[in-house]
């Protein structure tokens, strides 16, 4: 029996907040805050509605700001904080949590605001300052970063002596019926998906230019998608916990108009992070387009379709060469059904809730901070389609990865 504080009330703080009232038996106080209450008030007011759980609450907080945090985290005293605001947010609530003695949990690695760059350096240089106040800080528990990493942990302890290549694959198959919208907040999606591409192969990186590199690939229950070669932050992790990795690759799936409009906005200038003045008012050109766009956390009403991510591996067990694939399959429909948010929301506010079970249970443990795949995977997995996440693995598959 814990109370936790959920920071961020966009669309993946609204599922954490539904799936931590399903379970009051580990989650039996919930507060919710946010820069915006309003947004925190309405999440509670539905989740309450269908949950009935009692012991809900909402605060006001820019998590930007260190002292508001520690006000904030003293006053309410949770067990641990599962940040899932942005990652700008991630080294001050680790702050935050150091000064006041709480555990921490996100989804997605730092970044600063200034500059479109995403890597683990600045969260793992807390190592020794949580380690000295024994805390736990479990970073990167959605489903990619998150699901896929434990995905790979699977396969390196039950399937595999040694796993070589590792593709991850991430398709939405999804329609939302918007001629352009992303699936999680656009600023960050954006700055992510216009990087240029990287993977990992032989010790080394190999950078690509921008969607240089694309495939055809099959995915369960939907077929053939174009997913183009796109860098994604667990590349780091992964390739330094599992050294026996020759080359680790991430594939995302985009269809032909999506990719004509990320063009366009970058062409005319909408996706630059610097500021132009307007009219005497300092602008940031991609915060504007993203007061424009669609709310992500609005996309679930007529939401159609699925998502089919997974982890591709090749390796050899018992000397022999073999294949694997895990994956995940959520529809659009059901997770709004359920929670009121679309199937991406779905799949990161999920393990981030099961992350924290973990933690709060003792399953995860450890002082310092931590990728997801260096625990156990199987009390998570065991947990993760309860949870409303099934997952489904083949051996010695066709992988179409050469
Ligand atoms: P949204 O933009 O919908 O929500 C973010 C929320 O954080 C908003 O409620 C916003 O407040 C709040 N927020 C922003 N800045 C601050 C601040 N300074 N202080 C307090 N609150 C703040 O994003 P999503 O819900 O789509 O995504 C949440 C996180 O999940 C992101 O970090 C994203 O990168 C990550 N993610 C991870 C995935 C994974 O698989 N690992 C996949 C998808 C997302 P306001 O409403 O006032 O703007």
């Amino acid at each position: 029996m814990s109370k936790v504080l959920i920071i961020g009330a966009g669309g993946v703080g609204r599922v954490v907040t539904y799936k931590c009232a399903q379970h009051p038996e580990i989650f039996s106080e919930i507060v919710l805050a946010s820069r915006t209450q309003s947004k925190c008030d309405d999440i509670v007011a539905d989740v309450r509605r269908d949950t009935g759980h009692s012991k809900m609450q909402t605060a006001k907080v820019d998590a930007d700001n260190v002292p508001e945090l520690v006000q904030l985290i003293r006053k309410f005293q949770p067990e641990m904080v599962i940040h899932v605001a942005l990652p700008y947010q991630d080294l001050t609530i680790m702050d935050a949590c150091l000064e006041t003695g709480v555990h921490y949990l996100d989804t997605a690695n730092y970044e600063p605001k200034e500059e479109a760059k995403f890597e683990y350096s600045w969260q793992w240089a807390y190592q020794d300052k949580f380690k000295e106040k024994g805390l736990l800080a479990v970073l990167g528990c959605g489903f990619d970063p998150g699901v896929t990493s434990v995905f790979t942990a699977r396969a390196a302890k039950h399937h595999f002596d040694e796993i070589h290549y590792l593709d991850i694959v991430d398709c939405n198959a999804g329609d939302h019926g918007k001629a352009f919208a992303t699936n999680f907040n656009p600023e960050i999606n954006i700055r992510e998906i216009t990087q240029k591409g990287k993977y990992y192969e032989n010790g080394e990186w190999v950078e690509t230019e921008p969607h240089q590199i694309s495939k055809m690939l099959t995915y369960p229950d939907i077929g053939p998608k174009k997913s183009y070669l796109i860098y994604h932050e667990e590349l780091e992790s992964l390739v330094k916990n599992f050294p026996t990795l020759k080359r680790a690759r991430f594939w995302m799936t985009f269809g032909d108009e999506y990719l004509t409009h990320l063009r366009v906005i970058q062409n005319i200038g909408m996706s630059r992070i610097d500021p132009v003045n307007y009219k005497g008012v300092d602008i940031v050109p991609l915060e504007f387009l993203k007061a424009v766009l669609p709310d992500p956390g609005e996309l679930g009403e007529n939401y159609t379709g699925q998502t089919s991510i997974g982890c591709r591996i090749r390796g050899v067990k018992d000397g022999k060469e073999r294949t694997y694939y895990i994956w995940n399959n959520c529809s659009h429909e059901a997770a709004y059904k359920e929670t009121g948010a679309q199937g991406v929301s779905y799949t990161t506010g999920v393990p981030a809730t099961l992350g924290a079970m973990m933690m709060l249970t003792g399953k995860w443990a450890g002082k310092g901070v931590f990728n997801v795949e260096e625990f156990d995977p199987d009390p998570f997995l065991d947990q993760l389609g309860p949870m409303g996440l099934p997952w489904e693995e083949r051996l010695d598959v066709d992988l179409e990865m050469d």
